[in-house]
């Protein structure tokens, strides 16, 4: 038997909750099928505790330390490490498990870092309850439910606690979570035998299932740690993944490197040891620096602070990442596929027209507040004089489920702006209309489905009568219709009428409702499909639903940075073609339905979907197959939704949105990233953030790459030579950790570069070191090599002793390595500019860091001897200043050659293809 009994409960050894009728549950609860008071539950709330999970315990510090040091990376180094000491040199063994700590230390602090972030963002996603309280509707954070909560569940609503069934229609539940069914289970009310096993429970909601169908109404019985899901959450508990595709694409990358730089190694220490005569220990020694100059250790952790950075740059706009892969697939979207209401529109939706079978009137006044009125050929209406308008607004108060409240004079909805504009209209009309919804209470409904795209409810009328109100899609309603209502009465209905109506307000942009009535005599219950005939039609509503102006500037953004932009839309195709042309949509004039979708074969729809933006009278299956035909194409998705049918949708793009706002669970969980504002600007800004992503990669790429290969070719060279080392494995090293944990890191801020959004997405399958970065990676190798070897040429040449010289080299790498920095920030466009060489607050904390570093290893006493360093002149100083200019210099003017050709070269293609044109 089950321990979750409430304190009133614990005398009486009760029958379980699925057990019990469910008119004995309240009692049992000490609660009412009122709910609870506000006061009760804060009471409640205090006594036994929020309702959540223990969080899953997390690795120690040690734990997660030595996870640090667990890479391959860090093995070599050790091994290196190992290698200095059998040889006795303990400065460099010191120095070698510096960098390692220093590497474990860094990478402990980013990740640490980057959680906290992701779970101050998750906190954001909190989920809420429907919950009735104090008599009233509310939406209350679903930690707040307490026993005896009376909680209001619909399709792709979460369970946010253990409940009874109160009062269920069509209820399906999917109880994988808990039972590992997928296949939903039909839930009603009535009671199951005591030992019914956790599935067959018909009557229970248990916390962490999905409501796939249907609607309800529960009293909430056990909450956090005592609801079924909480007995076995040590086995749910999974941790999120945090290796992405390019995280793991890196690993291999920078072992691929590794593993080439030690086999390159171990032929330079041979030949040191065959052809120059050296003595293994020191070839090895030589070696070990060479190894530690080459391998870049650091760039796994530049990786991971950028991909957390860009984290949180896309919680600044709203978008917030359910999944750390979606951040690198959001930089490569070709393809942005959109719900049309409320994304694209905003959604405060108002009804400005008004069809019956005899006239039509205009409606004035705007937003939630009831005022406006009703007008005939422009002239107020006197309220009541039309029979029809009375009868609409009725239909309009009770058919819905949204409320409207005034708070401070603002007039908002709560639930469905739609409806809501529907409660003003009838308010528009009828003042007491508000007061209806009291006098005829709803006994059955059929809740709005997007796929049957109607609502219907009953209501009890009079004694012992009952009333129908249906809602919906024109066409759908219309086809249900049989008469329609005129001032003289009933009349059979005329098809054409309406038809032609619809077509004339959804080509001015309304959303088209049509609303039904039917006397039910003494029905008490609606039957299977009993809304769908006998109706007699009241009129049509339009209602008017502008596009968001940030979502008209987005699309084109996209258009400018080679994205498509598709808007799917259950609405009317008139109204999603008038949208589409507001928002510039490139192909906005080819509609294609949902109904025309169903007869496509895939290879037609494959040839149509490229020149097609707007999909409307859509059901959310359409989605699922937009996404498969789109991917065919090679494109990579983003797709929105809000539904709990949207969810496999969500799952197959390559990047899943789901809605914060208007969004429900089911949706939520399926996607990779949650919009807190549902806006569709946000979709693009979070692009922009992905690309930044992956652009900053590139750079730490860019720049790690040649400035420890150009330190490692210049040693291996004058091992070859047979000169003595321009620099000490000892001061290799220094270099490594002074630079490598500073400068690299910055580019990890990097902000977006000017041109991000006007520039086509990347490939889906470009490697990270494309060929121009190759080049990039060659070229500077080779610079380094030649600088190095001059400065310290010279410094032989001028009769410097040894070691002064190689203090210059050390230093005038360094002096590289950083101007190397300012030019890595912009790949392609100049750095030469005051933004350029402005930098940003990390390029200068990490520039200032190293200069600090810099002068302590060539002017500390201390240092010195450790270092074998001196103290380097004015003149020497200015030489390695001179040389990191120069190199820079170099650099831009490569820059530029490359842009001056590579436009030459688009200029030919942009011709030769309006050429085959004409
Ligand atoms: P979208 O959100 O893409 O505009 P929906 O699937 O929400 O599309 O709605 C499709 C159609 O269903 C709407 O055009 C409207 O005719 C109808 N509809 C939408 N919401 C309701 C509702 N609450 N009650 C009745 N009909 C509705
Ligand atoms: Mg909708």
């Amino acid at each position: 038997m089950r321990d979750v009994v409430s304190p009133q409960a614990v005398a009486v050894p009760a029958a379980p909750w699925h057990a019990l009728p469910r008119r004995n549950v309240a009692d049992r609860i000490g609660a009412t099928r009122e709910g609870l008071t506000s006061t009760q539950a804060a009471e409640r709330l205090r006594l036994h505790g929020a309702n959540r999970l223990g969080a899953p315990p997390r690795p120690g510090v040690v734990r997660r330390f030595l996870a640090q040091i667990n890479s391959f990376f860090i093995y070599v180094l050790l091994a290196c490490a190992g290698g200095t000491l059998a040889l006795g040199d303990y400065v460099d063994t010191s120095v070698i498990l510096a960098v390692v700590l220093v590497n474990a230390v860094a990478g402990l602090l980013q990740e640490q870092r980057a959680e906290t972030a992701l779970a101050a963002i998750r906190n954001m996603l909190a989920p809420t309850a429907s919950v009735q309280r104090d008599g009233q509707r509310l939406t209350v954070p679903a930690v707040d439910l307490v026993q005896g909560d009376i909680i209001h569940l619909e399709g792709g609503d979460k369970v946010p606690a253990d409940a009874r069934l109160l009062r269920a229609h069509g209820l399906l539940i999917q109880e994988a979570p808990l039972t590992g069914e997928s296949a939903p289970v039909e839930k009603s009310v009535g009671r199951v035998p005591e030992t019914a096993p956790l599935a067959e429970r018909t009557c229970m909601a248990y916390a962490g299932t999905l409501i796939v169908g249907g609607s309800a109404t529960a009293m909430v019985v056990a909450c956090g740690v005592r609801t079924e899901l909480g007995r076995i959450s040590d086995m749910v508990a999974g941790t999120e993944p945090t290796r992405t595709p390019l995280l793991r694409k890196m690993d291999r990358f920078t072992r691929t490197v590794t593993a080439a730089v030690l086999a390159v190694d171990g032929a330079i220490i041979a030949i040191d040891v065959m052809l120059r005569g050296r003595t293994a220990d020191e070839a090895l020694l030589r070696g070990i620096g060479i190894a530690v100059a080459a391998i870049p250790e650091g760039l796994p952790a530049v990786l991971a602070v950028t991909l957390a950075i860009g984290v949180r740059h896309m919680a600044v706009h709203q978008a917030i990442i359910r999944h750390l892969p979606a951040v690198e697939a959001l930089g490569a979207v070709t393809t942005i596929c959109s719900d049309k209401t409320g994304t694209m529109t905003r959604n405060e939706m108002t009804v400005q027209a008004v069809g019956t079978a005899d006239a039509t009137y205009e409606v004035t006044g705007s937003g939630y507040a009831p005022a406006g009125q009703v007008l005939f050929a422009g002239e107020p209406m006197d309220s009541g004089s039309s029979a029809v308008l009375s009868a609409l607004a009725q239909a309009c108060a009770l058919c819905v489920d949204a409320s409207t409240q005034e708070r401070d004079g603002q007039w908002t909805v709560s639930g469905d702006p739609m409806e809501g504009a529907l409660i003003v209209l009838a308010g528009k009309i009828h003042r007491d209309a508000g007061a209806l919804a009291g006098r005829m209470p709803r006994i059955d409904e059929v809740p709005f489905d997007s796929r049957s795209r109607y609502m219907a409810t009953l209501h009890r009328s009079g004694a012992g009568t009952a009333a129908l109100y249906v809602k919906g899609a024109p066409e759908r309603i219309v086809a249900m219709c049989s008469t329609q209502r005129t001032e003289a009465g009933d009349a059979p209905l005329d098809p054409a009428h309406w038809h032609t109506l619809t077509q004339a307000m959804a080509s001015q942009g309304h959303r088209v409702i049509a609303v039904a009535t039917r006397d039910m005599g003494m029905a008490t219950r609606l039957s299977v499909g009993g809304a769908e005939s006998g109706l007699t039609l009241l009129g049509l509503l339009g209602l008017v639903d502008p596009p968001r102006p940030d979502a008209i500037t987005a699309v084109q953004e996209c258009r400018h940075a080679g994205i498509a932009v598709k808007m799917i839309t259950g609405d009317h195709p008139e109204t999603a073609r008038w949208v589409a042309r507001r928002l510039h949509l490139a192909w906005h004039e080819n509609v294609i339905t949902g109904a025309r979708l169903d007869r496509l074969s895939d290879e037609a729809l494959r040839e149509l979907i490229s020149v097609t933006d707007v999909f409307a009278r859509t059901t959310p299956e359409h989605k699922l197959r937009l996404v498969t035909a789109l991917q065919a194409h090679g494109e990579i998705v983003a797709m929105t939704g809000d539904g709990v049918n949207d969810a496999p949708a969500l799952k197959r793009a390559d990047v899943g949105v789901a809605m914060g706002r208007k969004g429900t669970e089911a949706a939520k969980e399926s996607a990779s990233i949650v919009l807190l504002n549902d806006d569709f600007a946000s979709i693009v800004a979070a692009v922009r953030e992905g690309r930044t992503v992956y652009d900053n990669v590139a750079k730490a790429i860019a720049w790690t790459l040649p400035t420890h290969g150009g330190q490692a070719l210049f040693v291996a060279a004058a091992i070859l030579l047979g000169i003595t080392l321009p620099i000490t494995p000892t001061q290799i090293l220094w270099v490594n950790t002074a630079t490598s944990a500073t400068l690299a890191l910055t580019l990890a801020f990097e902000p977006a570069e000017a041109g991000i959004m006007r520039r086509p997405p990347r490939p889906p399958h470009a490697p990270l070191l494309t060929g121009r970065v190759a080049w990039r990676v060659a070229i500077v190798s080779l610079l380094f090599m030649a600088a190095a070897f001059s400065m310290y040429e010279w410094a032989l040449w001028r009769g410097l002793e040894t070691e002064r010289a190689q203090t210059i080299v050390v230093n005038t790498i360094v002096a590289m390595d950083v101007f190397y920095l300012f030019s890595v920030r912009f790949l392609e466009t100049a750095s030469l500019t005051w933004i350029g060489v402005r930098g940003t607050p990390a390029v200068l904390w990490g520039v200032g860091t190293t200069l600090l570093l810099q002068l302590a290893m060539t002017y500390l006493p201390a240092m010195q001897s450790l270092f074998h360093t001196r103290a380097l002149s004015f003149i020497d100083n200015a030489a390695v200043l001179g040389i990191g200019v120069l190199f820079f210099l170099v650099l831009e003017a490569e820059k530029r050659l490359h842009a001056f050709y590579s436009s030459s070269l688009c200029g030919t293609s942009i011709t030769g293809h309006s050429d085959s044109r004409t």
